[in-house]
């Protein structure tokens, strides 16, 4: 259960907020301490001007007069105290209950209703006060807080509050874990059931992309890889089907042919045995292109850089194709500027000049132009093959630098492939652009 993230989110936020609580309590007990150390140092004041003011009576009358101490008393009463005076022999002189017992029955009343409103339960034991005049003892003050109301009314308000804000904070961070982990783990579960059902075979699964923050980001990226997967899972499927069909049609003419001769309808002679012979030709086409393949994904290993002028080496290439590009009625022309040297290996560059040619050669139209350039520019050597022929649909642009794929009318599908890795072997990089029905322009980008 601790494995699952939500949970794991879940008790984070629930850690927070006890921190935050614990810091909120502790600030809570602190506020406290500071208020009664507060009130409590007030009512030591209050203490010491009831102690003056017994002393000052006792002064004025020469002795405990009990009329103006019964006034003394209840003034301490308002003040908060509960009070017994006492003669130095240790007899009660008077305490606050006899002294309100005094009051006439109205001002008991009234004296009683403030006390009540200003105060409330008492602190529990007396302290002993020794009241003095003139450095000699004249008697003795047992005082007994009574708890200010305004305190205990603090103190339950802050409790109060303190519940409120556990319960409150605790719902609202139960309710938060419970939608933000949700929202974290629910795109990351759609995601893993996603990839189950993509390893099972449904590779035309996806998940909804919503969001630019890191799972936005991780399911685009999921999206990108499957989308991939999906085209290397069509093109291999492509690539037995190509590679069968392409294998069976010659070995279906040359197994035709060799029956007829074995059964003596065709006659084992020179003219039927050159069909045969370029039947096998086709055969051999098909594997060298895969073999052709499979080193051009390699050809990063095995380049064999040299320096040489572009030109000369493009010029020869294209004049090998005028006949062929003439045959069919086509004019191909090369545009480049002299002393353009290259560093690359001769041989796989030729063959990218070659598979464009082809390339260019099949689209070509009766009539049409071909058009191979090559320039420099500040750390580039470019090529560029140009042709007026069939061009290539939109839907198709995307996908036919992969292996097998083919157009309508295409070959074995593994040409621009092949100009790819070679010329990515060399740090480079091809582009095609196309208008339907109008043409087509490879680019072929070196460093220098
Ligand atoms: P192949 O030529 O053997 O079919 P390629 O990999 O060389 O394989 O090309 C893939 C596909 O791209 C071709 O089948 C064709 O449909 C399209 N294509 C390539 N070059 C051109 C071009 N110059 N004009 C029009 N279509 C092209």
């Amino acid at each position: 259960m601790f494995k699952s993230l939500w949970v794991r989110f879940l008790l984070l936020l629930f850690a927070v907020s006890l921190i935050a609580l614990s810091a909120a309590f502790l600030l809570r007990e602190l506020m406290v301490r500071d208020f009664r150390e507060y009130l409590e140092g007030e009512m030591e004041d209050r203490v010491y001007w009831v102690t003056a003011s017994l002393e000052s009576t006792y002064e004025k009358f020469s002795g405990w007069e009990r009329q103006s101490i019964v006034e003394d008393a209840v003034w301490a009463l308002m003040m908060g105290f509960d009070v017994k005076l006492y003669d130095t022999n240790g007899m009660l002189i008077i305490d606050t209950k006899s002294a309100i017992e005094t009051l006439s029955p109205l001002v008991k009343k009234r004296v009683m209703a403030i006390s009540e409103s200003r105060t409330g339960r008492g602190s529990g034991k007396y302290v002993p006060y020794i009241l003095f005049l003139g450095g000699k003892e004249i008697g003795q003050l047992k005082v007994k807080f009574l708890r200010p109301k305004k305190e205990s009314l603090f103190i339950e308000r802050s409790n109060r509050l303190l519940l409120i804000s556990l319960v409150a904070l605790g719902g609202i961070a139960i309710l938060l874990s419970i939608v933000f982990s949700r929202r974290l783990t629910n795109p990351i579960e759609g995601i893993t059931e996603a990839a189950v059902a993509i390893g099972d075979g449904d590779l035309g699964r996806r998940v909804g992309t919503a969001g630019h923050d890191e799972i936005g980001r991780l399911a685009g990226a999921f999206n990108r890889m499957a989308q991939s997967l999906q085209i290397q899972e069509s093109l291999r499927k492509k690539l037995t089907s190509n590679v069968a069909h392409e294998l069976r049609t010659p070995i279906s003419a040359i197994r035709g042919e060799l029956e007829g001769m074995i059964d003596g309808f065709i006659p084992a002679d020179k003219e039927h045995l050159q069909s045969l012979y370029a039947e096998i030709g086709r055969l051999r086409n098909v594997l060298d292109a895969i073999e052709e393949l499979s080193q051009a994904e390699a050809s990063t290993l095995t380049l064999r850089r040299h320096e040489f002028e572009l030109c000369a080496f493009l010029r020869n290439i294209v004049e090998r194709f005028t006949k062929v590009f003439r045959d069919k009625g086509v004019v191909v022309k090369l545009e480049c500027g002299v002393g353009l040297v290259v560093s690359a290996d001769p041989d796989k560059l030729s063959q990218v000049v070659i598979n464009l040619l082809s390339n260019a050669l099949k689209a070509a139209k009766a009539g049409g132009n071909v058009r191979v350039k090559a320039w420099k520019n500040d750390s580039e050597t470019v090529m560029e093959f140009l042709d007026d022929g069939t061009g290539i649909r939109p839907e198709d642009l995307p996908y036919i630098f992969e292996r097998f794929y083919r157009g309508s009318e295409g070959g074995l599908g593994l040409g621009l492939t092949i100009v790819r890795e070679l010329v990515e072997a060399h740090g480079g990089r091809v582009t095609a652009a196309s208008e339907y029905g109008k043409g087509s322009a490879f680019t072929v980008i070196l460093p220098q």
